[in-house]
């Protein structure tokens, strides 16, 4: 039987029947310690893994190189960033995730940010537990315009759940490869986030959006607007984004993704940045479907058959692990 290494955090604990299936057709090792593995526990644990299943922890250069066996890296959700994809690419190693099913999470954390950051529920209850009565102006959504950075899975399901809540609000989006949005318009990047009130990011990271918020987009953002990242944390240059918010340039900002995570940084110092431990795809019913995608491509990988959910290009099924 393949030996299948799962670094994925809390993997089986929702489907306990996908696991049973797992552990009929693989030798399977859990990640025991509850917390991401680092490039070195990788590299202790790798070198017989024929089948890797993967949260966001960094998949590096060093560790498919420790991996001599590797065939197969399972994704348990969307973002691969955490993949070097050239170095999986040499060494013909076939990758699944489960590209559809945050979509129905990710948006309805976005939208309760959205509310949380313009209400000042976050700021009102730290007030509280700090036995402070503190009553926070807050904004209707009606009156203020939103810019979707990125509209795609997360970032259309965004847009119409903005639109059932508040069919006044007025939305713009900035993706580079999409023509319109439905009951949107279209705006170049410069222009969104001149004009928005309110920010909220759902593009890939990559070589091109790596960095791409960074002083300049913020500058030109309004003052006192809101930031929002559900997407990816390389993609926000972090420092820029203190200073905006230490110099009260933006009223507040929710971050649920960061650079390097876990983060313990400095915008943990700031009131008006609401922080989340990237838990936008969070949800029992979506982590149950995320494992049973995962464990269904694996069992059809090992069977021999072709995956039901390839990355675009690294789909080398077929072969036996
Ligand atoms: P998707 O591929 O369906 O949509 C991404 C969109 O971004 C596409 O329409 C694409 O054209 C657009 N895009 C690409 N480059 C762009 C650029 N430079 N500027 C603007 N738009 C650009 O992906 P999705 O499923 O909607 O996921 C969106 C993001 O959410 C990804 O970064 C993903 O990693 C992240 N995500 C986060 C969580 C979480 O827990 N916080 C969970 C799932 C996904």
């Amino acid at each position: 039987m393949p030996n299948i290494l799962v670094s994925n955090i809390g993997f089986g604990e929702t489907s306990l029947a996908s696991l049973e299936v797992l552990k009929s057709i693989g030798n399977v090792v859990l990640n025991k310690k509850g917390i991401r593995f680092n490039e070195q526990d990788f590299i202790e644990k790798i070198s017989d893994t024929d089948i890797l299943i993967a949260g966001t922890e960094k998949i590096t250069r060093s560790v498919i190189g420790a991996a001599k066996n590797l065939k197969l890296i399972a994704r348990v959700g969307v973002g691969v960033d955490n993949i070097d994809l050239d170095c999986a690419l040499e060494n013909k190693i076939s990758i699944c995730y489960t590209p559809d099913v945050p979509s129905e999470s990710v948006p309805e954390f976005t939208i309760s940010l959205m509310l949380n950051l313009i209400k000042g529920i976050a700021v009102s209850n730290q007030k509280m537990h700090e036995k402070v009565w503190h009553r926070p102006m807050g904004r209707m959504l009606s009156s203020m315009k939103i810019g979707i950075v990125g509209a795609g899975k997360i970032g259309s399901k965004v847009i119409s759940l903005i639109k059932s809540i508040s069919p006044k609000t007025e939305i713009l989006f900035y993706d580079p490869y999409l023509e319109s949005k439905e009951q949107t318009v279209k705006r170049d990047i410069e222009q969104l986030f001149h004009e928005s009130d309110i920010v909220s990011l759902h593009l890939p990271l990559n070589d091109q959006t790596s960095g791409l918020v960074d002083n300049r987009l913020l500058g030109l953002m309004k003052k006192r607007s809101y930031l929002i990242n559900t997407s990816r944390g390389g993609i926000v240059d972090e420092t820029a984004l203190y200073q905006a918010l230490a110099n009260n340039h933006l009223a507040g900002a929710a971050i649920d993704v960061f650079e390097n995570e876990p983060y313990n940084g400095p915008l943990t110092e700031l009131d008006n940045c609401l922080l989340t431990s990237h838990i936008g795809s969070l949800a029992q019913e979506v982590r149950a479907i995320m494992e049973d995608q995962v464990v269904e491509d694996v069992r059809r990988f090992i069977g021999g058959q072709f995956l039901i959910r390839p990355l675009d290009g690294f789909n080398f099924s077929g072969q036996q692990a």
